[in-house]
């Protein structure tokens, strides 16, 4: 399989192997990279995979997008990976039946308790595999708020070739999620509080990336949610959420999807392309409504940071839906000059794109479907689900939930992904139950541990100095 980006037209395409892009982020034309096709997955090999344990249904899914590593050693690594250990339950993404017809299936058991684990621990055994090959090593920078930061260096902690610099705004962050993130002592991971708020974290990111002398004398690499092995190994949990909602390959299911980047669910678009049995994808946002606006309406705004709502799912608070051009590129016939003319002319001159009426019809083929929810909404749905099923859910996993409500269809199971724990937005879950969340027994009294990060100002130079004593 070979990797094409969405925003060069076909015949002047250079495909590139799994291996070459694995370690790199945009192609250089500014697009994102996708397969050159979708392998499609016939009804009698669906049925051979209802039977097979997620790291083997994992191998058989990626072995069909990754040929430039053997497939002993992808075997290995992805047994490595989906473990008990790492994800508490053999199913690794048990289902949860809400009612029938309505599941949660839950992605969060990882180690961050959010659903990026589910990629990112591949992630960082990929990494570590290709960069051993080649006898490479390499320096992540990032900025996060939270969730991805965290997945990050729990992934990517003690791994040989690897290190990691995540640059968070100081004080700033949930007390649980900078115990998490600072609690960790492993030397190649680097926790750097910057005097600022998360924007001016991006920003030094952007800037010590565009250094590019210095970007490739230091190996700087990034694992942000454009990453295709990211998205890639998101696949799988669809296909493994399908078997534990049906009972044959004649059936049909929906997934509700808390959005933001549009990573989670474009993961889910592909399972589809390559003949999961899929009825809708339903997008869920927050107050925050891009996607929803653009499902809508066929008009895609990206909004500016300060036009970005901080909600109560701050993971979903994106104003910018990196991944969303991906399926924009497939709904325009895999066309890479229209993608270009949107994505680059059309939104950096006026700051939007309107589909033509033609192309706003195709939405429906794809089966895509969106609704959005508000601060009210995640109160009242995290109260009925615990009342009516005693089960307590996190404000994004409510998002989805809520929407998903709106649009439930009598015989189509409806899986509502669940992407993160209770215990990481405990403020919310106070105000809707009255109570704290139940919390991991791995996880009581993390806020107590030794802490390690190195506070600084607001400056790229001071950063890079850091990298350079560290790297
Ligand atoms: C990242 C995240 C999302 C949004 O996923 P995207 O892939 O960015 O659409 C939703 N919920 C939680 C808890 C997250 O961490």
């Amino acid at each position: 399989m070979k990797y094409i980006s969405t925003r060069t037209p076909a015949d002047q395409q250079t495909p590139r192997g799994f291996s070459d892009i694995l370690l790199e982020g945009l192609a250089p034309d500014g697009g994102l990279y996708l397969p050159t096709h979708y392998p499609v997955i016939g009804k009698a090999t669906l049925a051979q995979w209802r039977g097979l344990s997620y790291p083997d249904l994992a191998f058989e899914i990626l072995s069909r997008f990754i040929d430039d590593i053997p497939a002993n050693d992808l075997r290995a690594l992805v047994q490595k990976t989906y473990t008990r250990e790492v994800f508490g339950t053999d199913a690794i993404v048990p289902l949860k039946t809400l009612e029938p017809g309505l599941h949660l299936e839950a992605l969060s058991n990882g180690p961050t308790l959010a659903f990026k684990d589910m990629a990112m621990q591949l992630l960082g055994n990929l990494f570590e595999y290709e960069l051993g090959r080649r006898g490479e090593t390499l320096n992540i920078l990032g900025a996060t708020s939270g969730d991805t930061g965290s997945a990050a260096e729990y992934a990517m902690r003690g791994k040989k070739g690897v290190n990691v610099f995540m640059l968070s705004p100081l004080g700033r962050m949930s007390a649980f999620q900078q115990a998490q993130m600072f609690s960790l002592q492993d030397p190649n991971i680097h926790n750097l509080c910057v005097e600022g708020v998360f924007d001016d974290c991006q920003d030094i990111v952007k800037a010590v990336s565009n250094d590019l002398a210095f970007k490739r004398q230091y190996k700087i690499g990034t694992v942000n949610s454009i990453n295709w092995a990211r998205l890639l190994a998101q696949v799988v949990y669809y296909f493994a959420g399908y078997f534990q909602a049906t009972k044959s390959e004649d059936e049909r299911v929906s997934f509700a999807v808390p959005s933001g980047n549009f990573g989670n669910i474009c993961a889910g678009h592909v399972a589809r392309m390559m003949g999961l049995p899929v009825k809708r994808l339903v997008l869920a946002t927050n107050e925050n409504r891009v996607l929803d606006e653009f499902f809508r309406t066929g008009t895609y705004r990206p909004r500016a940071s300060a036009e970005t709502y901080e909600t109560s799912s701050p993971s979903m608070d994106i104003s910018k839906a990196s991944n969303f051009e991906r399926f924009v590129f497939d709904l325009l016939g895999r066309d890479g000059a229209v993608t270009q003319d949107l994505f680059k002319t059309q939104l950096e001159t006026t700051g939007h794109f309107t589909l033509t009426p033609e192309q706003f019809e195709r939405i429906a083929v794809y089966g895509f479907q969106s609704g959005h929810s508000t601060h009210a909404d995640r109160l009242a749905t995290i109260r009925d689900t615990f009342e009516r099923f005693g089960t307590m859910i996190d404000t994004h996993t409510a998002d989805g939930l809520k929407v998903a409500h709106e649009v439930l269809e009598a015989g189509v199971p409806m899986i509502v992904l669940e992407t993160a724990l209770p215990v990481k937005f405990a403020d919310t879950i106070v105000e809707a139950l009255g109570r704290q969340p139940e919390r991991p027994a791995a996880l009581e009294g993390i806020e107590q541990l030794p802490k390690r990060f190195e506070a600084m100002p607001a400056d790229a130079e001071r950063v890079k100095r850091f990298i350079v004593d560290h790297a």
